[in-house]
């Protein structure tokens, strides 16, 4: 590893979605915001719950991202304003391109007693900020599996396969999982930044080992990441070039500029649904924003 590109531990903080299930958040962290353009990284689950529990987000809004989401157990119905009704199973993923705005609620199947998802948010460039809103089921993702090692690839190329999931900028996910303890060495981009996050079990990375919920990143300039996985190791590998200017995230809307964030605020607390429109047979009650956080004028 190049001198100076030392790698930082970032530890998850719990946080609670919606009403009453507790997620740990590595994204952003306040030793690092953001890989690539990926701005926000939850870990739910893997949890047990009662029928009828479980992940309970009802309508909110978003603008200037997209929303990523792998799941990995469990079923979870996503809602939204455009009218998509999409049930996400295990091994699939739902993007959801908020561009200038979109609304939508997520529930478990009520049928099921179990959830463990990666969910995720990529942060749009400046000029794609306010493009249309759009809505994608991705049902398979590439696979390659080999000694017991299996590796999904969720966006981008990784070891010779590319992912369908259509984003907007230079950007990596893997999931890789490893049922026996391996030493691992993988040639890559050297102008992306990289993190892995531990889903399950451990890995040894520069002699420091990261357990579950702790995420792993490393600065540009890299040829190759070297690790040695324990039994039973899941990751989340990311990565992506750098983000060329500073993102702003409140609540969940993301941008460059302040008063971007605040026409959302805005537009929501109004009621606008020319902006967002509404997610259609939802019973669950809107999210309440939280107060806008800055002064008006400074
Ligand atoms: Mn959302």
């Amino acid at each position: 590893m190049p001198e100076g590109n030392k790698v930082v531990r970032i530890n998850a903080r719990s946080t609670e979605l919606g009403e009453g299930l507790i997620i740990h958040r590595a994204l952003p962290s306040k030793q690092q915001r953001t890989i690539g353009a990926w701005c926000f990284l939850d870990h739910a689950g893997p949890v047990q719950f009662a029928e009828g529990q479980g992940m309970r987000v009802g309508p909110h809004p978003h603008i200037g991202l997209q929303t990523f989401t792998w799941m990995l157990e469990g079923e979870v119905l996503h809602r939204d304003s455009l009218g998509y009704e999409q049930m996400i199973r295990p091994k699939q993923v739902n993007l959801m391109t908020a561009g200038r705005g979109i609304a939508h609620s997520e529930n478990s199947n009520e049928a099921q007693t179990a959830l463990h998802a990666l969910q995720l948010w990529i942060a749009l460039p400046r000029e794609l900020q306010t493009i249309q809103p759009t809505f994608t089921h991705y049902p398979e993702l590439p696979l390659h599996e080999e000694n017991g090692c299996s590796t999904h690839v969720l966006v981008g190329q990784w070891q010779g396969l590319t992912s369908p999931v259509e984003v907007h900028s230079p950007l990596l996910a893997v999931d890789w999982q490893s049922a026996q303890a391996r030493e691992v060495s993988w040639s890559v981009r050297n102008d992306f930044e990289y993190g892995i996050f531990v889903v399950q079990g451990a890995v040894t990375l520069e002699g420091e080992r990261y357990e579950a919920n702790e995420l792993a990143y490393l600065p540009r300039g890299l040829d190759c990441i070297q690790l040695s996985a324990a039994d039973n190791t899941h990751v989340l590998i990311l990565g992506g070039e750098p983000m060329a200017e500073p993102l702003l995230i409140w609540w969940n809307f993301v941008g460059y500029e302040r008063d971007q964030l605040r026409q959302a605020f805005n537009d929501w607390e109004s009621g606008n649904t020319q902006r967002f429109g509404e997610v259609k047979n939802e019973s669950l009650a809107p999210l309440a924003m939280p107060a806008w956080p800055w002064a008006e004028r400074e």
